[in-house]
């Protein structure tokens, strides 16, 4: 096929080229939003998180003084935990992808909020009693934070 011939081709037919190139962008941009793991996996997420996180609290909890509402276990998009006025914790499925010593980091982070609700001097001067070794800890969990969102 002659260039010119080409040209007048993909012309003529541009308005269904660009239909589809948005189509596939589309496609492609909905693929890297889905969770690259099964249903399956992500219930055994779920599972080890609830066998696993509520004994670390109850453990970390005593070793720091304070007391805490319900445990929740979610698939959030952001976060790694939180911890609500009222005590409620809540933990993200996927700390069960890190290693415990992360996972630790998440549960002393949260329950030192039932001391100090926010993240002033006095805050992390409670997290690093517990967690001399925090920042370290902290700085590998934010490395690791493009996990959440996979
Ligand atoms: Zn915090």
């Amino acid at each position: 096929m002659p260039t010119a011939a080409i040209r007048q081709f993909v012309d003529s037919k541009r308005t269904w080229i660009e239909r589809r190139l948005a189509e596939a962008r589309e496609r492609q941009a909905q693929r890297q939003d889905r969770p690259c793991m099964t249903q399956e996996e992500l219930s055994l997420l779920f599972e080890r998180a609830r066998a696993v996180l509520p004994e670390r609290t109850a453990y970390f909890a005593a070793v720091i003084g304070v007391d805490y509402g319900r445990i929740t276990i979610r698939r959030q998009k952001t976060r790694w935990g939180s911890c609500s006025s009222k005590g409620n914790l809540s933990f993200n499925c996927m700390l069960m992808l890190l290693p415990p010593a992360l996972q630790d980091y998440v549960v002393v982070h949260e329950l030192c909020h039932r001391r100090e609700m926010n993240h002033s001097a006095r805050f992390w001067e409670e997290v690093a009693r517990v967690l001399p070794d925090y920042k370290q800890r902290r700085a590998q969990l934010r490395q690791s934070g493009d996990c959440i969102n996979r």
